[in-house]
């Protein structure tokens, strides 16, 4: 009977167990199901204009981007997008983040444009959130949307983290985003006041709203999402391998190394070829620019050479073009990934003449006026020589002549001699 009673007690558990393993698969199979939930936020809006760079405002332009981001991400299986806003309004940042809570998003989208207070910075970038797993995932995403940057044709200016005086998120909206529990990237596309991004957005409205496709790729590439309408399957698109930090600190240190050195002078041309050495062992370098009046005024960013966004070369070779007839001091400026600088040496550059263009046809013409003299004094030899010749023909034709006469006359005298003599004769 005892036997019966444990074969029983077995079989119950048994029925137990597997009826917790079939739920656990069914609960797993329904969530699979579950439609990826994302929040796009057009940057802006309102009274809140954003940048504003000759006709353009970034809200006006950060509401045609996501418009045109949803309307692409729509195109997907099993996604609901919303937009926090789809009018011109004012809206409060931690306004965004609950919109996105309330709504249960898997991801908030935070589309910006840039400018800066020099108008000389340029490229795209995008920020994360500093802390943990936030950072994981929006750094996972902003690779990818970094790589499509890139191939675009933009300069990219990397993947951030920016943090406050009370060591949390700078931006409203990822801090925001990050005590709600929704993993957030904030999309600078590139800058409105820098003649290099003006390409990227100044030629149509379409532009705009290839950015906002661009942007789905990149969101789609990242959800893994894939489409039944356009055929695209991205279920197995790879994500980086980021390594869990409880906090990514930005950099905030300056470069430790930026040397300049001269290589070259070509003083016909006053062509200087110089070598810059910069190093930020904390981030990359971005950008170089140099003065060649003691640092009153610099030229424009040059981008440094950088195989991948977050590595920089060590070197960067260039030329400048010096002034004539004036002495220079020439010092340069490394920016690293967080836009702070780092001074170069000062090299004093002694002022190189300026190869007078009159100078060298008058060589020329001393060269041309030697050839001439050349030229004269052979001519006037060669002359000489030729008056030789005929003062001997004239002297050879007056002998010739004179022995002519001579005979004539000679025979002359013969011939009256002998008229005179037959006369006689006679
Ligand atoms: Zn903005």
């Amino acid at each position: 009977m005892e036997r019966v009673i444990k074969k029983f007690y077995i079989y119950i558990l048994s029925m137990i167990a597997a009826a917790t393993g079939l739920w656990t698969c069914m609960q797993i199979n329904v969530q699979a199901d579950e439609p990826v939930i994302v929040v796009i936020d057009p940057g802006h809006g309102g009274k809140n204009l954003g940048a504003e760079y000759d006709e353009y405002t970034e809200k006006d332009m950060t509401l045609i981007v996501a418009r045109a981001m949803k309307e692409e991400l729509e195109k997907y299986d099993d996604i609901i997008v919303y937009l926090t806003h789809d009018s011109d309004v004012d809206m409060s940042i931690k306004d965004r983040a609950l919109f996105a809570k309330e709504r249960n998003a898997d991801f908030l989208f935070c589309l910006h444009f840039n400018s800066s207070v020099n108008h000389n910075l340029y490229g795209a970038e995008v920020w994360v959130s500093a802390f943990g797993d936030y950072y994981i995932k929006g750094r996972q995403f902003a690779e990818i949307s970094m790589d499509i940057f890139e191939d675009m044709g933009l300069y990219s200016r990397g993947i951030k983290t920016r943090l406050n005086d009370k060591e949390e998120n700078y931006y409203g909206i990822l801090r925001y985003c990050t005590e709600e529990g929704i993993p957030a990237a904030l999309i600078e596309h590139c800058h409105l006041d820098q003649e290099n991004d003006k390409p990227f957005y100044q030629q149509s409205e379409e532009q705009l709203e290839e950015f906002g496709r661009k942007d789905a790729e990149a969101a789609a590439k990242y959800l893994g999402l894939k489409s039944a309408q356009t055929g695209v399957d991205y279920s197995d698109f790879p994500k980086a391998d980021v390594p869990f930090q409880e906090i990514v600190r930005p950099d905030r240190s300056e470069p430790e190394v930026c040397e300049i050195e001269i290589l070259d002078i070509d003083e016909e041309s006053g062509t200087a070829t110089i070598s810059m050495h910069a190093e930020d062992s904390e981030s990359y370098i971005l950008y170089y620019s140099y003065s060649l009046d003691g640092g009153y005024t610099y030229t424009e960013l040059f981008s440094w050479p950088r195989p991948v966004w977050n590595q920089s070369e060590p070197m960067c070779i260039f030329d400048i073009q010096l002034p004539f007839d004036k002495g220079i001091e020439l010092r340069a400026i490394a920016y690293n990934g967080f836009d702070v600088v780092s001074e170069s040496n000062i090299i004093d550059i002694p002022p190189i003449a300026e190869p007078k263009p009159s100078e060298e046809p008058e060589m020329e013409d001393e060269n041309i006026e030697y050839e001439d003299l050349q030229e004269f004094i052979f001519d006037d030899i060669e002359d000489s020589a030729d008056t030789q010749e005929t003062t001997w023909l004239i002297v050879f034709i007056l002998i010739i002549s004179l022995i002519m006469a001579v005979v004539f006359f000679a025979m002359i005298r013969m011939l009256f001699k002998l008229k005179r003599y037959s006369k006689r004769r006679r």
